[in-house]
């Protein structure tokens, strides 16, 4: 589902869209970003929500909602940081289950 129509879905439902702007620090090392937000882009453009993380060395470990394992290494300027700075993923993973408020208070995180 595109993320847009989660907030759609929302407000169709009468429930309150919190419009409040959170920052997250744009060099925030990627680690501690996902920590945070517990949401990952996969390179398809699916945002995932994350259900364990971990760190292994120079790589981060991460098993989504879904029971995807992913490993990737950690770098300054890494493809994940990007997409979620720049809120490149387009759908939802519908296995994941979201929920609607963290889909939102993603789309309202400004990365600077
Ligand atoms: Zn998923």
């Amino acid at each position: 589902m595109p993320l847009k129509n989660v907030i759609e879905a929302k407000k169709q439902k009468g429930e309150k869209i919190d419009n409040k702007v959170r920052y997250i620090q744009k060099h925030k090392p990627i680690f501690s970003v996902l920590e945070k937000i517990k949401l990952w882009p996969s390179s398809s453009g699916i945002l995932h929500g994350i259900k364990h993380l971990t760190r292994d060395g120079n790589y981060i470990v991460i098993e989504t909602h879904c029971h995807e394992q992913i490993k990737v290494r950690i770098s300054k300027n890494s493809r994940a940081a990007r997409w979620l700075r720049n809120k490149w993923a387009e759908r939802v993973c519908t296995v994941c289950r979201i929920p609607s408020w963290k889909v939102n208070k993603y789309l309202n995180t400004s990365f600077k």
